[in-house]
């Protein structure tokens, strides 16, 4: 019952229906190059570029942060939001697209974001229901595989990476600012969720994050999904931990090791402390990584770290 209640409220977390008052979140902002910012609130990090040709805008945490992110904005340009880019389908992310759709801005996501938004989603370990999202909070304009803004003095490169946290992520790299948003396929300093009940893997969690990698240098500006700014460097101690965490349970359950077997081995005991945070703790990882390993054919299969 306890396991049950625990998913139950952080499923809560990445709903578009917050529960908490918008009094008590301020919104905190970053500028990164000329263009480009970071807005942190509540929900998933925010990326903005800002200039003559209008505001470009990555994912918009809840529906009643809206008036406090646009009073943000409004502090910074007299541009409108002109173009939204979810970079996955959760609520966190995706909650505050009815307000910015009213208020005239396009929004842009993979065509699964959509088809996920459009219709009940239903998660058997969380054991959460997601109703589907209003017409007006959907994409109107959706792609494949990639797609490419020229704005701003810069090619925002929108590209398609799956499965990851999900099954419609994105990461969007400002090739002249060499800035990386990365949506929450990096969360940065705290271990991940990982939605394996609807179409996300750790498996290719760590494959989006070796591609990250290789397009990155030392001198990058990664803004993940959740925590602070990052380096390449903390990109890398993050794969890091997921190999080793992910490499652990897959040896366990090649032992025919059960899930309490597997979590009484305490295999992240000595991350913990810089890990953990309230929506995801070691536990819960493992949790998430036996959920997603244990129903592939040949468990054990070792990934490379490169
Ligand atoms: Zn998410």
């Amino acid at each position: 019952m306890r396991k049950t209640s625990y998913w139950l409220s952080a499923a809560l977390l990445i709903s578009p229906a917050a529960a908490w008052s918008q009094e008590e979140v301020e919104i905190k902002v970053q500028q990164l190059t000329e263009h480009v910012y970071m807005l942190e609130g509540r929900g998933g990090n925010i990326g903005l570029s800002i200039g003559d040709d209008g505001v470009f805008m990555i994912d918009d945490q809840y529906a009643p942060l809206t008036p406090a992110i646009l009073e943000a904005i409004g502090n910074l340009t007299d541009q409108p939001v002109k173009f939204v880019l979810n970079t996955h389908w959760h609520g966190d992310h995706t909650g505050g697209n009815e307000n910015l759709g009213n208020a005239g801005a396009i929004i842009f996501a993979h065509d699964k974001v959509r088809k996920r938004m459009s219709t009940e989603q239903f998660r058997k370990l969380i054991g959460g229901r997601t109703p589907p999202a209003a017409d007006a909070a959907l994409p109107t304009v959706t792609f494949n595989d990639r797609i490419s803004f020229f704005m701003n003095d810069d090619e925002i490169q929108v590209f398609h990476v799956a499965p990851a946290h999900t099954d419609t992520d994105s990461l969007v790299y400002f090739a002249s600012a060499d800035v990386l948003h990365m949506g929450d396929v990096f969360f940065n300093k705290r271990f991940p969720f990982i939605d394996v009940d609807l179409g996300g893997s750790i498996d290719g969690t760590i494959h989006a994050v070796n591609l990250a990698l290789e397009m990155t240098t030392g001198e990058t500006r990664i803004i993940p999904g959740h925590g602070p700014l990052a380096s390449r460097q903390d990109l890398k101690d993050y794969r890091d931990i997921l190999l080793t965490v992910r490499n652990s349970v897959a040896e366990l359950i090649a032992q025919e090791s059960t899930l309490e077997q597997v979590l009484a081995a305490q295999l992240t005991e000595s991350l913990n402390e810089t890990w953990n945070w309230n929506f995801i703790n070691g536990d819960r990882l493992v949790e998430l990584i036996y959920a997603d390993l244990a129903k592939d054919p040949q468990p054990g299969t070792e990934v490379d770290s490169e």
